[in-house]
């Protein structure tokens, strides 16, 4: 076995362990082991700097669970857009494709509590349907390995999964979501990226939520990956009692830039059970975006994002800018809230003079953006 795979082995994840661990009350911790069960891997324990701290959140079980778990079940509507086993087809041209319902830690705050955790494996025949809908699909450009986590599939299964899709023409890039590079960052070795790299165009987006995230193992990790030709993105879950304040956020993402990772989303949190305790007010997320853009390098800023319940798709959300627009002029205010009048091209005199390219004039085109006036 791996080194990673023996620290899988040794997560926290019994009943008898978590009271034993984390003095939960046995029946409270009994209820929750149903709800969701617990895997907190040794790497991410040792995260841990003292109960109740923002890495302690996101992987301890906690009875204020208990007190929603009759909340949504699939709240981004994925299994009614889901035309195959595995396959989740929302945008036009890429899909999410469900390789495996194990992950290297289960959070808490995981939206897709139905499909992470349990132990029937899923195997290349299981797949089939997704491989087929995916080549005789010619519009999917871009496949998104998701799960669970699906590097925690061994090396050869996954490279299998690879092959498959990458002899697919119409499949441009392969994306993998992991979690991995935070959690369990040894599982990112020189043999698998020597792997990963053989499939390019490869492209990583990784999960880290707090600076203390950030450690020697998770720099080298993402170095690998970066190193081998790999782009890392980073989406961020928003959450109360974890992240929810810009200067831990202004770290996090400067932190994440430094070893070449670059924040992709922000997310509002979703209204999933069990995790309704870890909702912000969408303030609190436009305030934190406020601090961000014209405060600090331009890479580190992501788009601030709601996940629109029952399947509408990310849906970017930002602080007012516009302070107001009408045919002649648009006004805004900048990052230091100073007001700036920037003159418009008025409809009537756009491309009068030079060679249409069959948007001739504005007439018909409204801009679906709201100003309120003053
Ligand atoms: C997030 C998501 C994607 C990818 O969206 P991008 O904005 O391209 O990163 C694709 N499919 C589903 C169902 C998603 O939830
Ligand atoms: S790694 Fe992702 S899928 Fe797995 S438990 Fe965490 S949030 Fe859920």
């Amino acid at each position: 076995m791996e080194l990673w795979q023996n620290l899988i082995r040794d997560s926290i994840h019994s009943v008898d362990q978590l009271v034993e661990k984390f003095k939960l009350d046995r029946k409270i911790a009994v209820n929750l082991d149903n709800f969701f069960q617990a895997r907190i891997n040794p790497y991410y324990l040792s995260l841990i700097r003292y109960p109740g701290d923002p890495i302690w959140l996101q992987c301890v079980p906690d009875e204020v669970e208990l007190n929603d778990i009759d909340a949504s079940e699939d709240p981004l509507g994925e299994d009614s857009m889901s035309p195959v086993p595995n396959i989740t087809h929302r945008y036009p041209d890429r899909v999410l494709f469900l390789a495996t319902s194990q992950c290297g830690m289960y959070c808490r705050f995981c939206t897709r509590k139905r499909k992470v955790g349990n132990s029937s494996k899923i195997s290349m025949k299981d797949l089939e349907s997704a491989f087929k809908y995916v080549e005789e699909h010619s519009e999917i450009r871009d496949v998104i390995l998701s799960g669970g986590d699906p590097l925690m599939l061994t090396d050869v299964m996954l490279e299998k999964i690879l092959k498959r899709l990458r002899a697919v023409p119409h499949v441009e890039i392969i994306r993998i979501g992991t979690k991995m590079p935070c959690v369990l960052p040894q599982r990112i070795t020189p043999k698998l990226v020597k792997m990963l790299r053989k499939y390019h165009p490869i492209y990583i987006n990784t999960h880290f939520n707090h600076p203390w995230e950030i450690t020697d193992e998770s720099k080298k990790a993402c170095e690998l990956l970066v190193d081998a030709g790999i782009p890392v993105g980073n989406q961020c879950v928003l959450m109360r009692g974890v992240n929810d304040n810009p200067e831990i956020i202004k770290d996090l993402f400067r932190k994440l830039l430094a070893m070449r990772v670059r924040p992709y989303y922000l997310y509002q949190a979703d209204l999933t059970k069990g995790a309704n305790h870890f909702r912000t007010p969408i303030k609190v997320g436009l305030e934190i975006m406020d601090k961000l853009r014209g405060h600090i390098s331009g890479l580190a800023i992501p788009h601030y994002v709601i996940d629109a319940p029952g399947g509408g798709g990310k849906i970017p959300i930002l602080p007012q800018y516009v302070l107001h627009q009408d045919d002649e002029k648009i006004v805004l205010r900048n990052f230091k809230y100073e007001t700036f009048v920037y003159p418009d091209v008025t409809p009537k005199d756009y491309r009068n003079d030079i060679p249409s390219n069959g948007t001739d004039n504005l007439e018909g085109i409204t801009l679906p953006i709201l100003v309120e006036e003053e």
